[in-house]
Formats: C-alpha cells, sequence, structure tokens
C-alpha cells in the first residue's frame, strides 16, 4: 500500500491523498508535478528512477486506510541548486 506522503520532497508543498499534482517513483519518494518536470527533469535525485502519477485515493477508504502524515523534505535540496 502506498504511503502517500503528504508533501513534495523538493518544495514541501502540500499533496493530499486526493492531489493529482503528485508523482511518485518506484520507492514512493514524492514530488509536486512542476519540481518533478522543471526542476528534476523526471528523474528522481535519491534513486535515479522514473515518475508516474500517484493514484488519488479516495476519501472513503482514507479512513480504514489513512495517508503518511510523516513530511519528507529532501536536506540536500534538489535539482542540483546549492
Ligand atoms: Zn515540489
Ligand atoms: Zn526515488
Amino acid at each position: 500500500m502506498l504511503e502517500l506522503r503528504p508533501n513534495c520532497e523538493c518544495c514541501d508543498k502540500d499533496l493530499p491523498p486526493d492531489s493529482t499534482e503528485a508523482v511518485i517513483c518506484t520507492f514512493e519518494c514524492t514530488f509536486c508535478r512542476s519540481c518533478a518536470s522543471d526542476v528534476l527533469n523526471h528523474q528522481c535525485p535519491n534513486c535515479g528512477g522514473n515518475f508516474a502519477p500517484r493514484p488519488v485515493r479516495l476519501f472513503a477508504l482514507l479512513e480504514k486506510f489513512p495517508a503518511s502524515m510523516n513530511r519528507i523534505l529532501n536536506a540536500r535540496g534538489c535539482g542540483g541548486s546549492p
């Protein structure tokens, strides 16, 4: 099951479980669409893999299968910016 992490690792933008703006890599490193395309050039900075759009979890399912509250932010920043 996906963790559905609550934010973009790059810019810390909120990505709620019903967001259609979230993309993930195979390890579920989570980014917003604009970071994935404009900053990361469609490659995960952690594992080098590609991104896929994160499936939306319907509200009715979130009660039983809650999304992660654990915000992860890439301390090194991303996209090679200092
Ligand atoms: Zn972002
Ligand atoms: Zn990754």
